[in-house]
């Protein structure tokens, strides 16, 4: 279960408070902890910051009941949105092509029998094995449960008389970042990507 809540998604803004990118509330605390990043949360039409230390104290209070991690010592609420204090660059958009956004732009199920599995319960196939030509590619890396790894092993779909059940593709980064706010129905998420909606420079995906 925390292992679960730990894995689960954090928007991450850059000191001028966009969006950036999405990261793990592991990697949050991470960042937390080492003073590079502050908590977001919007109270009452406001947003509030906290440091690690006055987030931990904060969450002593918290009357919230779900998003609680509790250590030997103290319980501490689940950040939803962090805030970098050091980086400010403009955001990439561009969704990073790692084992983690693959595993979102999935929504952790099978491409190829449809079922929706724990991240530990999945691999990454080659649609195209690597061994055949294929690439470390947006468009040749799904997301597959063990049986259905093991079943097309080093074949194609023809040979392995398989189908996808979506055709891969790079994900947009406005796409992305919305499949997560569905994900956690993060309401405070909206606010910043309303902005960052209007003040994204257009071009084709
Ligand atoms: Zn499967």
């Amino acid at each position: 279960m925390q292992a679960n809540i730990l894995n689960s998604n954090v928007l991450v803004l850059n000191k001028l408070w966009q969006p950036i990118e999405i990261c793990s509330v592991r990697r949050a605390f991470c960042l937390l902890y080492l003073r590079h990043a502050q908590v977001v949360l919007k109270e009452g039409g406001s947003f509030y910051t906290f440091g690690f230390e006055e987030w931990r104290d904060f969450s002593q209070n918290s009357t919230v009941n779900t998003d609680i991690i509790k250590t030997i010592t103290y319980k501490i609420r689940i950040p939803r949105i962090i805030l970098l204090l050091f980086y400010d660059r403009f955001p990439p958009r561009e969704v990073k092509f790692t084992r983690r956004n693959i595993y979102i732009r999935d929504q952790n199920t099978c491409q190829y029998c449809g079922k929706k599995f724990d991240s530990k319960d999945l691999n990454l196939d080659h649609v195209i094995p690597l061994s055949r030509g294929g690439k470390d590619t947006w468009e040749n890396v799904v997301c597959s449960c063990v049986p259905c790894n093991l079943h097309k092993s080093n074949k194609t779909l023809t040979e392995a008389k398989m189908h996808l059940i979506r055709k891969p593709k790079k994900p947009s980064w406005r796409s992305f970042v919305k499949e997560g706010l569905i994900k956690i129905k993060e309401e405070s998420w909206k606010d910043f990507l309303d902005i960052a909606y209007w003040n994204v420079e257009l071009k084709q995906d």
